[in-house]
């Protein structure tokens, strides 16, 4: 299996690497260890180069596989050799965009659940833009500009953000995170990762985030949709 490094360091830019194995078909190699998020979440997956033996190759995509990770590498570059090093490099703006959005999400999904008890359903982002589903009956248009100063005034308190590895046991005995629909996890995985903004905000997450939520910057909640009686949407932005 791949070593996620990005579980415990989201900060790594560069990383060293050896080659597990390759697949030629889909121009895709397996590293021991890596940086690259893989995409899940709702988060999207990195982009980068892989270097070795003088060759820069771009990544189109690192995927997740039974093996590990996989990284596809631009059809035109060449492959390295199986059990040869490398060296990834992150696209550094499009990931750190991804942490500051991730994290206002939680923001968003904290500051919701304490001042209206609503239930997030899922979300999806970009770098810079994101959205969440909630089970939030009493959203109206008047507590959008409600809910985004509340989440401003969340960012500038500045919550360290504490990232955990916790035996499932442990894990599945903190209430705040039976919440979150931590029984959605799939059956037979021995640890589950927690991101918590602390004082604020507890979830099972595999995605990367920023050290304190004042690093996210301003948000602003930009939109809202109604999915339903009960199921609505809300967008954010940041600059
Ligand atoms: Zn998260």
């Amino acid at each position: 299996m791949t070593e996620l490094l990005y579980q415990t360091d989201s900060y790594l830019q560069t990383f060293k690497a050896t080659v597990s194995a390759l697949d030629e078909a889909n121009h895709a190699v397996l590293l021991d260890r890596t940086a690259f998020y893989p995409g899940g979440g709702g988060q999207p997956y990195d982009l980068g180069v892989l270097r070795f033996g003088g060759v820069e190759a771009p990544l189109v995509r690192p995927r997740k596989g039974p093996e590990g990770v996989w990284h596809v590498l631009a059809v035109e570059s060449a492959l390295p050799a199986v059990w040869s090093e490398v060296e990834g490099q992150l696209d550094w703006e499009r990931r750190y965009q991804l942490m500051r959005t991730h994290t206002a999400l939680h923001v968003l999904c904290g500051v919701v659940f304490r001042d209206y008890g609503a239930q997030v359903t899922g979300g999806d982002m970009e770098p810079l833009k994101g959205r969440m589903d909630f089970e939030f009956e009493t959203l109206t248009k008047e507590l959008v500009g409600v809910i985004e100063a509340a989440v401003n005034a969340e960012v500038v308190k500045a919550h360290p953000v504490r990232v955990q590895i916790l035996p499932r046991e442990t894990a599945f005995q903190i209430p705040d995170l039976i919440r979150t629909k931590i029984n959605l996890l799939p059956p037979g995985i021995p640890e589950v990762r927690t991101v918590e903004l602390v004082g604020l905000d507890l979830q099972a997450d595999g995605g990367t985030h920023v050290h304190n939520t004042s690093e996210v910057g301003q948000v602003r909640v930009v939109d809202y949709k109604s999915k339903g009686k009960i199921n609505k949407r809300l967008y954010i932005e940041m600059v």
